[in-house]
């Protein structure tokens, strides 16, 4: 299945590089007033029918991204990016948005990131994100959220702070990056430890778990009406991994595999902090997911030998992260 924009359609792996922005029609273009974000949610608009499956992406033509219209999604994850550690040509590392009960949720920001989530918001301003969930501080991760903060601070500084979950190195690497740092920082973004107790993130409740990296990584669950995510963000493996995407429809995993091209110098020596497909796959497998969705990949990886190898160990739909991807959910 495919979702219409405006009578493009993103072929599988065709368009690369082409940019990812579109705009659920039926949005009340409240996200273009000065000083706020659209009230009650979103506005997205839920088109009653198939819960279809994936794909798509969109084009830019002049500079703008064409409106669009997604046919039968309610609910819906996009890949802003899919690459770990830096990102290939035309592609961006980690970083998702989530739309759920016409709400948006941003999951990671990493390189490359912030132009496509702009455009898929179609606001300078980042205007219509409902909550921002950082896994961890490392750059691959996170570095975009600090241009989010300037679209912010410089485009809505009257604008109530957004939510912001992350744990705290999170925090302090945003504010080094910016003079007056810790001020800027706290009035855009209103800042919620992770992991911590059992919380609300916009219309979820977020369940959060430290997992094995080589800093404080916090793994995510976001669970509301009807819908489960989980993401890994960047761990070892990990018998928790089994809980936090206990029954999800999506469990979003880490699948560096690090060492699938030959030469790629070897991770630092000690316990894996990064998943295989392989063990993408058995912590899906061992959670009872319904689906999984690989990303974080190496560069030049296979990503197809990618999902041949979780599918040794996991037998629901395996999807492979891509710039522009989006996945129907609920
Ligand atoms: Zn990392």
């Amino acid at each position: 299945m495919i979702a219409r924009i405006s009578g493009l359609v993103k072929a599988e792996g065709a368009g690369r590089g082409e940019g990812i922005g579109r705009r659920a029609e039926g949005r009340p273009g409240a996200e273009e007033r000065p000083g706020g974000r659209a009230p009650g949610g979103t506005g997205l608009r839920a088109p009653a029918g198939r819960k279809a499956p994936v794909r798509v992406g969109l084009r830019a033509v002049g500079g703008r991204h064409n409106r669009c219209e997604t046919v039968g999604v309610t609910s819906r994850l996009t890949v802003l990016g899919s690459c770990g550690a830096w990102p290939e040509p035309g592609r961006a590392c980690s970083g998702f948005v989530l739309e759920h009960g016409g709400a948006r949720v941003v999951l990671d920001l990493g390189y490359g990131t912030l132009p496509r989530l702009l455009a898929l918001l179609g606001s300078p301003a980042a205007d219509g994100i409902d909550a921002v969930v950082i896994t961890h501080a490392h750059p691959d991760h996170m570095i975009d959220l600090h241009g989010l903060l300037r679209a912010r601070w410089f485009g809505r500084r009257a604008a109530p702070p957004v939510p912001l979950y992350a744990p705290e190195p999170v925090l302090a690497r945003l504010i080094s990056l910016e003079d007056d740092g810790a001020d800027v920082v706290r009035r855009v973004f209103d800042w919620h430890p992770l992991p911590a107790a059992a919380q609300a993130a916009g219309p979820f409740r977020l369940e959060s778990m430290l997992l094995p990296h080589y800093l404080p990584n916090s793994g995510v669950r976001l669970a509301g009406s009807g819908l489960v995510v989980a993401y890994t963000g960047d761990t070892g493996p990990d018998p928790r991994l089994a809980g936090l995407g206990r029954d999800a429809d999506l469990y979003i995993a880490d699948a560096t595999d690090r060492g699938q091209q030959p030469g790629t110098p070897a991770a630092p020596p000690g316990p894996a902090m990064n998943l295989t497909a392989g063990e993408a796959g058995q912590a899906a497998a061992t959670a009872g997911a319904r689906r999984l969705l690989l990303c974080h990949f190496w560069p030049g990886n296979d990503r197809q030998a990618s999902r041949a190898t979780a599918a040794a160990a996991f037998s629901g739909e395996i999807l492979l992260a891509d710039e522009g991807l989006e996945v129907p959910l609920g």
